[in-house]
């Protein structure tokens, strides 16, 4: 059984889904049974999304035109007629 300050080192990596799976199951396990690391990844994959959405760049201006061109030929996909 791994403490709670394992899963707090293997937090991002679990988050993330780049620990291998018998560290995975680690801390899965403990999670089944430890209310307070739920919440720190809860709070943590909060941070990770934000993080990623804030470090993500805009689409340049020239691929939203292309995209805007292919819709105005073809039609949003999955659109029906
Ligand atoms: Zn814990």
């Amino acid at each position: 059984m791994l403490t709670c300050h394992q899963v707090a080192e293997e937090a991002t990596e679990y988050m993330e889904g780049t620990a291998p799976p018998p560290r995975r199951l680690g801390v899965w396990a403990h999670l089944r049974l430890c209310p307070n690391c739920r919440e720190y990844l809860r709070q943590l994959g909060r941070t990770i999304g934000l993080a990623r959405q804030a470090l993500a760049p805009p689409p340049p201006a020239e691929v939203e035109d292309q995209l805007a061109a292919i819709f105005a030929t073809q039609g949003r996909p999955g659109a029906a007629e």
